[in-house]
């Protein structure tokens, strides 16, 4: 059917429809593709426009001060629309400015944001420019208003004809949900209703059939489970046979995928190191320069190693990039050209899987909000789809919609894997087959964080395993670090004790109802649960006296003022000599004793329901899930509280507006762990990274850190020629980093004229967001008057949207922090310089770098500065050295725009961790010159 519709768009001063204005209306009525008219006028909106609001729209006070108010056009506008109905990108947004002034309150409404999750549940982002951007529609989302609604008509004509494709059982199912609950206002039911036959539209209320969905096909090799061979009877690996396979013409050669295949004398060595660690077994920390093929280096022996020996291979990585490399690009390289028909599966943690079952309960119960039902559309499409049920295939957004995640996620302990039958899902749970595909597979591939609970658990999360290849292994130590921390804020506290509620709300309620069905004393039942109700209220009140204590003991340490950042103070030893915290101590007891009581009464009711049907054993688990949370808090608490533990750090995280509080714990020292849990258990482990060296290529930095005593140590340089291909720049009259102004004005400078020079090609890494916000602000305008475009990360952009536009570009800066040091791989011309604002120093206040530093001069070791936070540094400088030459045929500049590193005596260090390539000591005047000569060398 094509009906007249009407795309709305609105500029505003500000998001509250109660305190801001409109400032310019932008409509198009359509019919299908036809045009039919535009209405497009700017308004005054009384008052002045935001900065930003001008920046974003190019909108100011000028252009509105001569148009008609909003009253003068309200008639105008109520007759363009009529009864159409109004498609909007989050249309609710206009529509609530609209109805300040009782415009269209009963026209119908389509958002095409809530489209795009039943069409595109796997979009990257759902902004009008993105949305657009994927969709390869033409026109440019501009924040004006006539071209943002003729984008969203251009949006929802295309998602009209890509949502036929959605299967009609999956439609009816959709609009069944979204008609279960009227508060819930779904701006997706009109176009989906136009896409059923008649007969179709009167959707029955019964939850459709699973017909398409939960089909996990590539989560079944039903194969057995590995038998390993004892330690006597393994087969050594035939490293001669391996080196042949990566000779000129070996095997590795005949892959269709590796067309610009070279024998790499490296690679090589990285292989045949790696091979020698499998079979003999040993430890071994491997470095292999940029640009090795390390991946394959060490997967083809493990993969042999694995298929020879009945084995199992387990290989951790730290990012999804690589884990997505491994598994999408070397494995089936692999699989090609081995003949072999060995199993590699990715491994993931309960909580990135569907547990069909919860997802099957919520939709029985239907949505409570338009959260609720984006989310079931978003499932629900692509559950048709997926064959692994895995969440990183679609893209959930937002704290809301990872919080309806949470309710369906497969995160929950008390499942076995098993508990649901084959059968009963007609297709089965995407955790057990997993667990399945895990066991009977040669290669797993896991991330550093599941390795890490694997550990925590007592290894009850993978498969049984003897050898280890820990890749990216330079953030092991932060990864454990992680893992192993410790945080509980007042708010998750309170609300955990708020879900209970008492006998009128929440889980006692349904707790109550639920035994009220078994014959169970009823008066028994009341007083039971008035009991735990009144020691809830008794646990809230001394939580918020505990908390407050917390508060001003953080200001009695000085950090009382509010100010950008967040505040983390650090509890030390002599902390606890405080009356202040005498005050903590005191109030912990009471909060202690009144949980600990608590606790015991909820265990005591706990087995009021049995388990007898799902509703009860719902209700049980939750009532379960709460008693392990309060109790882990407490345990934890009540340790760091009472006394100082000299393996753990302690601090209180105050956000900057002093509104959230929370008690956070890690491990001072994750060396003894990675000791026990993986050099003395697992037979060889293999760590690997282009950066594990410091200090002209010694590794006892990281053999410290991780406790790594007995593994062998092999560094292979990369083949890069960087003496002809790399200019390491430093400007020697640039301020340093301390004269913090000077410093900051030399850098946007220096930066502005270097890009004109090169025409962008630059990727300019920053150590904090504040600075590369203030630079990326202070550099836009005048390089965009050159054509140089600049994304930065402090945008709405997300990372792998920034990075396809700056490889696109033609001329282009790109600025990022922390996750921009690593991973990004931009072969060519596009990236050529790199830029270093200053040396990648840890904060040195960051309460786990101030403890860890204390206890590496109490070790004995000369300074903390030289002997660990340089050296850490050292290992981010150069990963971002790396960003520059990807290839033979790179060539670039690499300039670091903090002096310090000729200036100062650990500058050298830095200096000497890099491989030798040209360099250029100069005037910054000179710079722009000096850089444009090497490039059209
Ligand atoms: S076995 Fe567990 S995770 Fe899987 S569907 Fe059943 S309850 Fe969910």
């Amino acid at each position: 059917m094509t009906r007249t519709m009407v795309a709305i768009d609105l500029e505003t001063t500000g998001l509250d429809p109660s305190s801001d204005a409109i400032i310019e209306i932008g409509a198009v009525k359509f019919s299908g593709d036809e045009e039919i008219d535009t209405f497009d006028e700017l308004i005054n909106p009384g008052r002045n426009i935001p900065p930003y609001v001008i920046q974003l729209t190019s909108i100011n006070n000028e252009m509105v001060s001569k148009a008609p108010s909003i009253y003068a056009k309200i008639s105008e506008l109520e007759q363009f629309v009529g009864n159409a109905p109004i498609v909007g990108h989050n249309i609710q947004f206009d529509l609530k400015f609209l109805s300040e002034y009782k415009l269209f309150q009963n026209n119908n409404r389509i958002d095409t944001m809530h489209l795009a999750a039943c069409v595109l549940p796997s979009a990257a982002r759902y902004s009008l420019g993105s949305l657009a951007m994927h969709l390869e529609i033409e026109l440019p989302a501009t924040h004006r208003a006539l071209a943002d609604a003729k984008v969203t008509w251009a949006i929802y004509t295309k998602m009209m004809s890509m949502a036929k494709d959605i299967p009609s059982n999956i439609v009816m199912e959709l609009l069944r949900l979204s008609r279960m609950n009227k508060d819930v206002e779904w701006g997706a039911q009109l176009p989906l209703t136009d896409l059923l036959d008649e007969p179709q539209k009167q959707v029955s209320r019964r939850t459709q059939e699973n017909r398409n969905l939960y089909n996990f096909d590539e989560l079944s090799p039903e194969s057995e489970s590995l038998s390993p061979r004892d330690d006597d009877n393994r087969e050594e690996l035939d490293i001669p046979a391996l080196e042949a396979m990566f000779s000129s013409n070996g095997l590795l050669s005949k892959s269709k995928d590796l067309k610009n295949f070279e024998y790499r004398a490296g690679q090589v060595a990285m292989m045949t190191n790696v091979a020698k660690a499998l079979s003999h077994p040993r430890h071994l920390l491997a470095e292999a320069g940029t640009g090795i093929g390390k991946s394959l280096a060490y997967l083809v022996p493990a993969i042999q190693w694995a298929y020879t020996n009945d084995e199992r291979v387990v290989v951790s990585t730290n990012t999804i990039n690589l884990q997505d490399q491994l598994i999408n690009k070397d494995v089936p390289i692999l699989s090609e050209v081995l003949d072999m028909e060995f199993r590699a599966v990715v491994q993931k943690g309960r909580g990135n899987y569907i547990c069909p079952r919860r997802f099957d309960k919520l939709r029985e119960r239907g949505p409570n909000n338009a959260t609720e039902m984006n989310v079931l559309a978003k499932l629900l499409v692509w559950l048709t789809k997926s064959k692994t049920g895995d969440r990183s295939e679609i893209n959930l957004s937002g704290a809301g919609e990872l919080a309806v995640w949470r309710q369906i996620s497969a995160e929950d302990e008390k499942c076995t894997g098993q508990r649901c039958s084959k059968d009963e899902l007609s297709g089965g749970c995407p955790v057990y087959r997993a667990r399945r595909a895990a066991e009977s597979a040669h290669l797993v591939v896991v991330n550093h964080a599941l390795l890490l609970a694997d550990v925590a658990s007592e290894r009850r999360v993978l498969p049984e395993y003897k050898y280890l290849i820990i890749d990216e292994a330079h953030h092991l130590e932060d990864a454990t670090t992680m893992g192993l921390s410790f945080a509980a804020r007042q708010t998750d506290f309170e609300r955990l004790l708020n879900n209970l509620g008492s006998s009128k709300s929440g889980l006692l309620k349904q707790l109550v109802t639920r035994a009220s069905k078994r014959s169970i004393n009823q008066q028994q039942i009341k007083m039971d649960i008035d009991e735990i109700s009144d020691s809830i209220a008794n646990v809230l009140v001394h939580s918020a006296s505990f908390f407050k204590a917390l508060q001003t003991f953080s200001q009695y340490q000085g950090s009382n003022r509010n100010g950008p950042y967040d505040r983390r103070i650090l509890i030390k030893a002599e902390s606890r000599n405080s009356s202040e915290w005498a005050s903590v101590e005191l109030v912990w007891e009471n909060l202690h004793n009144t949980l600990v009581t608590t606790i015991d009464r909820l265990i005591g009711i706990r087995d009021m329901v049995g388990r007898d049907n799902d509703e009860d054993e719902e209700v049980q688990s939750n009532i379960v899930s709460i008693i392990g949370k309060l109790t882990d808090f407490d345990t934890r608490v009540n340790g760091l509280v009472t006394e100082a533990q000299d393996d753990q750090i302690f601090w209180i995280h105050l956000s900057n507006d002093g509104n959230m509080l929370a008690i956070r714990s890690a491990p001072l020292n994750v060396g003894p762990l990675v000791q026990e849990h993986l050099w003395y258990e697992k037979n060889a482990v293999i760590m690997t990274s282009a950066t594990l060296t410091t200090n002209g290529g010694q590794f006892s930095f990281i053999r410290d850190r991780l406790y790594a005593e007995d593994a062998d140590e092999v560094a292979i340089d990369s083949p890069f020629d960087y003496k002809k291909s790399t200019l390491l720049c430093i400007p020697s009259d640039v301020a340093e980093p301390p004269n913090k102004e000077r410093y900051q004005k030399d850098l946007e400078n220096g930066i502005v004229e270097l890009c004109k020079a090169t025409n962008g090609r630059a990727l300019i890494l920053f150590t904090s967001h504040a600075q590369l916000r203030d630079t990326a602000y202070a550099i836009r305008g005048k390089l965009e008057k050159e054509g140089v475009t600049v994304y930065d990360q402090a945008g709405s952009a997300s990372r792998h949207q920034m990075l396809t536009s700056f490889k696109n570009a033609d001329k282009a800066v790109l600025l990022g922090t922390q996750s921009f040091w690593e991973g990004i791989d931009v072969a060519g011309a596009s990236l050529s310089v790199v830029v270093i604002a200053r040396l990648p120093f840890d904060v040195p206040s960051d309460p786990i770098i101030q403890s860890r530093s204390a206890a590496v001069e109490q070790d004995g070791q000369i300074n903390a500065f030289f002997d660990y936070l340089v050296p850490k540094a050292i290992i981010r400088f150069r990963q971002g050295f790396g960003r520059l030459i990807r290839s033979k045929k790179d060539r670039g500049l690499i300039v670091v725009f903090d002096r310090r590193v000729v200036t100062k005596s650990y500058g050298r260090t830095f200096l000497e961790s890099l491989p030798e390539c040209k360099e250029w000591r100069g005037n910054l005047s000179d710079l722009p010159k000096t850089a444009a000569m090497w490039l059209n060398k």
